[in-house]
């Protein structure tokens, strides 16, 4: 197989569970979400405001942030083992992150790889979170946020793209890939839309669908 650029989603993908859902469980106002979601749905704020509204309430430094999501957000069974054979194979993996940098990267660090990362970045403090957003260049000309689309079209210099997701932040870009591997969330919605990918539910899962493409090709 050609080298690939491989954009794989951090939460939910590499992480068993979506970090922010837990940090803001753990830490954070989880019924003041429900005040801002029908807000957000109806257009009267961004994305952006209502995560940073939600954040506010996030109250605590980092270390504690590192800890409670290594305990509650997990890495996804064979994650370092595909990181070794993507390498191997000359393919590059890109992780491809709505989420925060400083939460990242040290999941990454304990599995002891180093990999190049698009994500946005909060700062954790005991008087509240402030969240970095990523300059990510114009707005999407589909979805119009600033979604993984361009960063992965940007990436890729010529090559194929696989992705690998599982919610709505992947759905935009997926359609750029000319692999996709999906579960929950963005599995159901290539479904709906009748678009062919991989189900995975771990990276074991994941290296057999891309031997099996060899196999094929
Ligand atoms: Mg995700
Ligand atoms: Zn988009």
């Amino acid at each position: 197989m050609k080298p690939l650029l491989i954009a794989c989603d951090f939460d939910g993908t590499i992480t068993q569970r979506d970090t922010l859902h837990v940090i803001v469980e753990e830490f954070g106002d989880a019924a003041l979400w429900d005040e801002i979601e029908p807000r957000l749905r109806s257009g009267a704020i961004s994305v952006e405001q209502a995560l940073q509204a939600e954040f506010d309430t996030v109250r605590v430094d980092a270390a504690e942030v590192h800890r409670i999501v290594a305990e509650r957000a997990p890495v996804r069974a064979g994650f370092r083992a595909f990181v070794d054979w993507a390498a191997a194979q000359g393919h590059e993996l890109l992780v491809c992150s709505n989420g925060f940098r400083s939460v990242i990267e040290p999941v990454l660090h304990g599995q002891g790889v180093e990999l190049r990362l698009v994500a946005n970045d909060a700062r954790f403090e005991r008087s509240g979170t402030t969240i970095l957003w990523d300059e990510r260049g114009a707005r999407c000309e589909l979805c119009d946020r600033p979604c993984k689309r361009g960063p992965m079209r940007d990436h890729a210099r010529g090559r194929r793209i696989a992705m690998i997701g599982d919610g709505i932040s992947d759905r935009c870009g997926s359609g750029v890939a000319d692999i996709v591997f999906a579960r929950a969330g963005l599995a159901e919605d290539l479904t709906a839309q009748g678009r062919t990918f991989l189900p995975f539910n771990d990276f074991h899962d994941v290296r057999a669908g891309f031997a099996r493409l060899e196999d094929d090709a």
